[in-house]
């Protein structure tokens, strides 16, 4: 497990330094950040091993960092250890649905955590570590984030792969354009997008999936669906 990068996410500096002196101890690597944004930024670009996620955050809550974090492809097999403040267990279960792997209550023990964070990562590990979505001829390589058709690799936007993730995770189920629109685009952007991107871009899509592409199925004023074995 040495050498495995750790991002913990926290705000309190005497905290950070004290785990990430113990986590140095254990032979692994450690990035802080202290604020939500700049974590989310990190585990983007250094795909840590785990991430270790103070719920108590200025500017963006643990909560939805974890969320932000388990909604992206990119991220989302990443195992999350929230901690969390004594007294706050509605936050713990909220975590845990979100998708965190596991928590710690403050004040903890920095050999208690170590070995926490040597238990989630020996269970995530014993997962597959690739991802890769298969119908026909169409692979999806989550972990290389890469579409390939009969497999050579095909040119695809980073919305044109959340779009064809989304369908083929629901496979003969009718995604409605709103549905689209609000995962692949975001809450944020709701008011400002119209559901015809959607419809502009399983064109294009379409286009990129040649013979393939009538497995996205429109369904008549309502959405689309994927069908596929
Ligand atoms: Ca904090």
């Amino acid at each position: 497990m040495a050498n495995q990068t750790i991002l913990f996410i926290e705000d309190e500096k005497n905290i950070a330094e004290l785990v990430k002196y113990n986590l140095e101890q254990e032979g692994f690597r450690v990035l802080i950040a202290s604020k939500g944004p700049a974590g989310l930024e990190m585990a983007l670009k250094e795909r840590p091993a785990l991430v270790l996620l103070d719920l108590m955050l200025p500017e963006m809550s643990g909560l939805e960092i974890c969320q932000t974090l388990k909604q992206n492809e990119k991220t989302r097999l990443i195992p999350i250890i929230m901690l969390t403040a004594k007294g706050t267990e509605s936050d713990k279960v909220v975590g845990l649905e979100l998708g965190a792997d596991d928590y710690i209550t403050k004040p903890f023990s920095p050999r208690e955590l170590v070995a926490r964070i040597k238990a989630v990562l020996r269970r995530s590990q014993g997962k597959p570590a690739e991802e890769i979505l298969k119908s026909g001829t169409i692979e999806l390589d989550v972990t290389k984030h890469e579409l390939r058709l009969k497999g050579k690799p095909v040119e695809i936007t980073a919305k044109e792969f959340e779009l064809l993730g989304l369908l083929m995770n629901s496979k003969r189920r009718v995604l409605t354009r709103e549905v689209l629109l609000s995962k692949v685009w975001g809450y944020e952007n709701f008011m400002n997008i119209e559901t015809r991107t959607v419809d502009m871009h399983i064109g294009q899509l379409r286009k990129k999936l040649g013979k393939e592409a009538e497995r996205i199925v429109t369904v008549k004023s309502v959405g689309y669906r994927f069908d596929g074995e």
